[in-house]
């Protein structure tokens, strides 16, 4: 294991993007319509061969509030509320399936939210079969599935995979009652390894637990108890996701106390702990907050330089048109991001008047697109060798990057990255701050009013 450098860490803590899209969600603007989105769908319809599809499902409800929560979500109960959207959320696939020509196939599926086993299992199983009608999806798709075991049950399961979803993540956090109880979020271990059992009996072919370290009342015993815990349940995929106390924007956020939060530098310690234990463990550490054991696609894919980033993170998943559907989903058709509308309201109203549920989304230059591929590779694989890129690109790299080629030096001279002959190679070190060299990379972030928008680095 490497030796962690906190002032390295202190020293390049600052707000950055996470990169699962570029430009980042921030540029995103209303003159991107419906009208342009549709022309986007048309152009990729239209092209020698058409893209395979990934698509994504946004599930926004929610039983209960977890303090800590930066989703989109909606806490509700209202079987009608709910009802209501799944039936809107139908119309959005009717409209869509209209103008993406048959025989595109679809290679990913996602439910998100919010917590998707919200929906009860008749509900579920009615879903995916409107979905499964509606695209042609391939047999051996990658299908996965955000749960909360709390309020889940078997059944719940039982409609995810006999409707052919694959995959299950689940969130956990952290196992610890008192830390479980501050953030309202209390989730017993043998629940936990209950819905873990099913899953497996159930033979889903891999699993995802997701933790979070800075929550509060966390130390590095309680947080190292954790680990050995969902090291034990031995998931195929583990996140360990850092928790931004942002009450200004989330403001359920100050039902947490910031002194009940641990301090900067045990945070740091925690995330080190984390890293040596779950390396040790056997797990490898794909970047950002992602570990996966090494036969995982992940793992698979990093070290054939085949990863990729997209909205849902880390993917295996390059080159297809992402269609996400529901309010605030996210696509990425060609070159063009989009975003859907934020409110349930206004996202019906379109719907009724059958036009697509846009709200703003950008198209990409072609120097977004350089700049893209540059900055998902360093985050991806960890190194970046210029001569493909001026082949794909028909550019000289270092005329073309001049300037992020300079500040590169002050991360060289701290050890982050190496240059040699004309690759640049980050160090274990520099995979901690790997957001940080990216951002060297990306032709927006300069802008004063960028900075301000996005969660600190590390
Ligand atoms: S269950 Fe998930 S999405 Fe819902 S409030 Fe809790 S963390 Fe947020």
């Amino acid at each position: 294991m490497f030796n962690i450098d906190f002032e390295l860490i202190k020293k390049y803590d600052r707000p950055g993007p996470r990169y699962t899209s570029y430009p980042t969600a921030p540029h995103f603007n209303s003159s991107f319509t419906n009208e342009k989105y549709l022309d986007e769908i048309i152009r990729t319809n239209n092209e020698t061969n058409p893209p395979d599809l990934s698509l994504y499902y946004h599930l926004p409800f929610c039983d209960t509030l977890c303090f800590f929560c930066g989703c989109n979500m909606i806490i509700t109960r209202n079987r009608d509320r709910i009802q209501e959207y799944i039936k809107y959320l139908k119309n959005e696939i009717d409209l869509l399936r209209t103008y993406i020509i048959p025989g595109r196939k679809v290679v990913q599926l996602h439910w998100g939210g919010g917590t998707p086993t919200h929906l009860n299992p008749d509900e579920i199983t009615d879903l995916i079969s409107f979905i499964n009608k509606s695209f042609e999806i391939r047999s051996n798709a990658e299908e996965g599935c955000e749960i909360d075991p709390r309020g889940l049950t078997k059944e719940h399961l039982e409609a995810l995979r006999s409707g052919g979803f694959n995959r299950i993540s689940m969130g956990v956090q952290d196992f610890n009652d008192k830390v479980q109880k501050a953030v309202n979020r209390p989730q017993p271990e043998e629940m936990t390894t209950q819905v873990v059992n099913w899953v497996r009996e159930l033979g889903f072919q891999s699993i995802n637990l997701d933790l979070m370290y800075g929550l509060p009342f966390q130390t590095i015993e309680t947080f190292e108890k954790t680990l050995d815990t969902t090291i034990n349940i031995s998931p195929n995929r583990i996140a360990v996701f850092n928790y931004a106390h942002v009450p200004w924007m989330k403001k359920h956020m100050a039902l947490i106390k910031p002194e009940d939060l641990p301090a900067p530098e045990e945070k740091l310690q925690i995330l080190k702990m984390t890293i040596e234990k779950l390396t040790k463990a056997g797990y490898v550490f794909i970047g950002m907050d992602h570990f996966a054991k090494p036969n995982d696609e992940l793992a698979v894919a990093q070290r054939n330089k085949k990863l990729y980033r997209n909205f849902q993170g880390y993917s295996t998943h390059a080159g297809t048109d992402l269609y996400g559907m529901g309010i605030t989903s996210i696509s990425q058709i060609g070159k063009s991001y989009s975003q859907n509308l934020k409110k349930e309201r206004e996202y019906f109203d379109a719907l009724n008047n059958e036009t697509l549920p846009i709200e703003r989304g950008v198209y990409l230059t072609e120097d977004d697109i350089l700049r893209r591929h540059v900055i998902t590779k360093v985050m991806c694989d960890f190194e970046l060798d210029f001569k493909p890129v001026e082949k794909q690109f028909n550019i000289e790299f270092e005329e073309y990057f001049s300037s992020a080629l300079n500040g590169m030096q002050e991360f060289i001279d701290d050890g982050l990255v190496e240059i040699i002959n004309r690759k640049i190679v980050v160090t274990q070190m520099g995979r901690l701050l790997i957001r940080n060299i990216a951002m060297n990379f990306d032709g927006y972030i300069e802008r004063k009013e960028d900075k301000a928008r996005y969660s600190r680095t590390v």
